[in-house]
């Protein structure tokens, strides 16, 4: 048994492998077996260093109490109470808890929505279990398991390196410094020796940033390095959208409007209608309560959070709200090639020349980062092809490479575009190479004729090219490979990759995924521009191109060639070229911003070490989840589980639907309010008792909360939504068409309302029956405005209206209060209702029909479709 990780204070950074090894009773060609890493993390617990506490339902429950708003409800229930309007009191409870509930489910829904998508979004580690080689949860990790670690990715957990090569990492997270540090699996003897100088050690929560090495886990979740500093129950708060603060700072100028005007009616009621005080008190404070539009910043959150649930359901992981809130607006999407626009499944389809097929599998084999997993490989697309390749010509893959071990490695990175390793054979050093052609052939100096080695002249370099831009025209990737003996070893990247002997070239074909091509079509009809920016040849970014249907007119223009372009010329470049080859993370930066500076919002894709930057700088930042680097998922706004540029497509649908849907919740939301205000004022001006008893009005603001939240996040996309031009990122959300809807909505409202009330009023002179028209009025033509701002183009009934379910269920809950407070006696009393005739019906009926779907026939007038 080994000690227990708690209470381990081990200096393990003094331990040779071996011991660590012994100690961690592990082994390091197969790591744990899996009951026994099970045990492990039955005793250790799980790897993770965030408490999370998630808040319970009563907890919040009574937080929400001290809401100011709901403060003032509980005030005039108590009023009731004191003025012996029991049952109006006990109402008011009632609505208060409900609304409560209501208002406390919402909240812990959107946060469990967000919690779900940070789980998604966790990192996994690349583990050795029981023989084989996984992908794990990083809270799964015990100490004892062998772990891979890779450029671009964060190290799981403490670990003692047992294998390294050209491992630098980045463990400014820990130790504050910037700059990466080499590792080494070298011997330390100074049990002193400080945490920054223990090169045979990595940390939890430090970055890979180059090369890559194999590492015993010491110690995971709070006793590691990380863990001990600080206790590290970290909150994770999610910053607040632009819409969110927009919101807020608008429902903080709306409430002093709302509280104006509650404080207005009831004065003008008391002074000058001569209406009981008490009376006037009550109604003040719920029309206060009523008329403030508190939930609004609520509303978004909410609808921003599921609609990001929404988008996982996709596979497109939003990690910031901020995303799910610009991708409507995304005018381009900068994507890669391998994974995106094509399967990632890479085979190998040509060996140039035909007879040094077994030099190359050879060199592929050797030079090779991928992994054996059961009966396949797995690792990079290329890697595994190439592997797949050696094993169907009858290599025995695994026993040659246990074989000739590994003694040095450089591996690939996407500025160099190759990759190196050197293993012993025949006494000698033998380095094989293998990558892009431009960068491999300046560095050979010899090459394969036949049996001969021959050296290599500018003119069969020349032929060498063109034979590259033959194979790069059929669409394939093309690799070069080399090598070279070294007698003494001395291992420098210098010196491994220079005097080669060029082997020849491998052409990997990568099949483009079938949907792409549509999907790149909808693009275009949605204003939305795509442009490929790709690490690989011009030829094969171009026959890629074509196949998917990308705009190739304006040509490829490369790396090298944007290199020589001025600011200012790029900016007329990014314009009219759409493919973009044998770029680097930089250039993709450049592209991105030179796109910017051009007014686009642009979505970039990454998935390296060192897209970062580019990811940040982007509107969107896209990063690959299943080929991606931990640091381009951090650097992301949106994490593509399927790694398919379609679900970038689909994100930024669903990005455009939940844009509409919020300002479809917010105008239906407003508008409520507007014509609430409108339909008091009005006969307060005119000397007619407000038409609403509180009570009324407490109810009234329930529905209209549930519906405003509820229903129009459910709603679907209208049938133009992807005919339309991206909108306008620098347009305000409350702009004119916004700002004129509500008052349009509001004054329908309001007319219908406010005819039916002073129609019955002047008629009867009975308070209590005109309340009722006023009340039940609003009841039904609230529910008809909302049917009607569902759809802002196409005509509602077009769309079909029982399409959104909530918002029926929400009408029904409506048709069966209405139904209860009109026919059972005491429900009536305590709504202060009274029994309405025929025609009282039918002219609340037309009223509230026409007062709100006369928005329909322009609809109908304006939509083409
Ligand atoms: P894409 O846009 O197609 O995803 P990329 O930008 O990711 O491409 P890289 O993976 O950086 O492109 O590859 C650039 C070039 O490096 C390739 O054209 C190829 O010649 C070479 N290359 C790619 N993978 C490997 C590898 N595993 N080993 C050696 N060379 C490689």
């Amino acid at each position: 048994m080994i000690e227990h990780p708690l209470t381990n204070d081990f200096p393990w950074h003094t331990a040779s492998v071996d011991e660590t090894i012994a100690r961690l009773q592990t082994n390091q060609t197969n790591g744990l077996t899996d009951p026994e890493a099970g045990r492990r993390l039955t005793q250790a617990g799980p790897n993770t260093l965030a408490v999370e506490r998630p808040e319970s339902f009563w907890h919040e429950f009574f937080e929400e109490l001290h809401e100011p708003m709901v403060l003032m409800l509980l005030v005039t229930g108590v009023l009731y109470a004191i003025w012996g309007e029991v049952s109006e009191a006990i109402t008011i409870f009632v609505i208060i808890l409900t609304l409560n509930t209501v208002e406390v489910t919402n909240e812990q829904r959107s946060k469990r929505a967000i919690a779900s998508l940070r789980k998604l979004a966790e990192p996994t580690a690349s583990v050795r279990r029981g023989g084989h080689f996984t992908e794990l949860p990083v809270d799964q990790i015990v100490p004892g398991d062998v772990i891979l670690l890779q450029d671009g990715r964060r190290v799981p957990a403490d670990a003692h390196l047992v294998e390294v090569y050209s491992l630098s990492v980045d463990e400014s997270a820990l130790t504050g410094e910037s700059l990466p540090v080499e590792k080494s699996a070298a011997f330390i003897a100074n049990p002193e020796t400080p945490l920054a100088d223990r090169q045979n050690m990595v940390y939890s929560s430090t970055l890979v940033s180059r090369g890559k090495g194999w590492a015993v886990v010491v110690a995971t979740g709070m006793s590691t390095e990380i863990g001990r500093i600080a206790g590290m129950a970290r909150e994770v708060r999610e910053p607040r959208t632009p819409l969110q603060n927009m919101m807020e700072e608008l429902s903080k100028i709306l409430v002093w409007f709302a509280l104006g005007f509650s404080i207005l009616v009831p004065l003008v009621g008391i002074l000058l209608a001569h209406q009981p005080p008490k009376q006037m008190l009550l109604t003040g404070l719920s029309l206060a309560f009523a008329t403030i539009p508190e939930e609004m910043p609520i509303i978004i959150t909410m609808v921003l959070s599921l609609g990001a649930f929404r988008l996982s359901k996709k596979h497109a992981i939003a990690r910031r709200l901020n995303a799910v809130e610009s991708l409507g607006s995304v005018t381009v999407i900068a994507t890669d090639k391998t994974g995106t626009l094509t399967e990632n499944r890479m085979a190998v389809t040509r060996f140039e020349p035909a007879g040094a097929k077994e030099r190359l599998l050879e060199i592929g084999v050797f030079c090779n980062d991928a992994v054996p997993d059961g009966m396949d490989f797995r690792g990079d697309a290329v890697d595994t092809a190439l592997l797949r390749a050696a094993q169907t010509a009858g290599m025995d893959v695994s026993a040659s490479r246990k074989a000739r071990p590994i003694v040095a490695e450089f591996p690939f990175d996407n500025n160099r575009k190759c990759m190196s390793t050197v293993t012993r054979k025949d006494d000698h050093a033998w380095v094989a190479v293998k990558g892009a052609p431009e960068s491999i052939l300046p560095q050979c100096i010899l090459k394969l004729d036949g049996k001969k080695v021959v050296s290599f002249d500018t003119a069969a370099k020349q032929a060498v090219l063109d034979c590259v831009d033959g194979m790069a025209a059929d669409g394939l990737r093309v690799l070069a490979l080399a090598e070279r003996t070294l007698d003494a070893e001395n291992l420098d990247l210098e010196i491994v990759e220079s005097g080669l002997a060029f082997i020849g070239l491998v052409g990997l074909q990568d099949p483009p995924r079938p949907e792409v091509r549509q999907a790149i079509a909808t693009c275009r009809r949605a204003g939305v521009r795509a442009i490929m920016i790709t690490g690989d040849h011009p030829l094969t970014a171009r026959a890629i191109a074509r196949q998917v249907g990308l705009d190739g007119d304006f040509g490829v223009v490369t790396g090298p060639e944007l290199d020589q372009l001025s600011d200012r010329e790029l900016k007329e470049t990014v314009r009219r070229v759409s493919i973009f080859a044998r770029a680097t993370p930089e250039h993709k930066l450049r592209i991105v911003q030179a796109l910017q500076a051009l007014g686009e919002r642009v979505a970039v894709t990454g998935d390296g070490v060192n897209d970062a930057p580019a990811l940040a700088a982007a509107d969107i930042g896209v990063a690959m989840g299943e080929t991606g680097t931990d640091v381009a998922r951090e650097a992301g706004d949106l994490v593509l589980a399927d790694d398919n540029f379609t679900t970038i497509l689909h994100a930024v649908e669903e990005g455009r639907l939940i844009f509409e849907n919020l300002k479809k919740g917010v105008r239906y939301y407003l508008a409520c309010k507007v014509a609430l205000i409108m339909i008091n004022l009005l006969p307060t001006l005119l000397l007619v008792p407000v038409p609403f008893a509180p009570v009324q009005i407490i109810l009234m603001e329930l529905f209209m909360d549930l519906m405003a939240a509820a229903s129009f996040v459910v709603e679907g996309p209208e049938s133009d939504l992807l005919e339309r031009k991206p909108r306008d990122p620098k347009a305000k959300f409350m702009d004119g068409a916004m700002i004129g809807g509500i008052l349009t909505s509001a004054l329908g409202l309001f007319i219908a309302i406010t005819t039916v009330y002073l129609v019955t009023w002047y008629n009867t002179h009975d308070i209590a029956v005109s309340q009722t028209t006023a009340f039940f009025g609003w009841l039904i033509g609230h529910v008809l405005l909302a049917f009607n701002l569902r759809s802002e183009r196409q005509p509602v009934f077009q769309a079909g209206l029982s399409s959104n379910r909530m918002m029926l269920a929400w009408a029904g809950a409506v048709a069966v209060f209405l139904l209860l407070v009109s026919v059972i006696p005491g429900a009536r009393q305590l709504m202060k209702a009274a029994p309405l005739t025929g025609s009282q019906w039918s002219m609340i009926l037309i009223a509230t029909f026409i007062g709100t779907f006369w928005m329909e026939v322009k609809k109908r007038i304006t939509f083409k479709k």
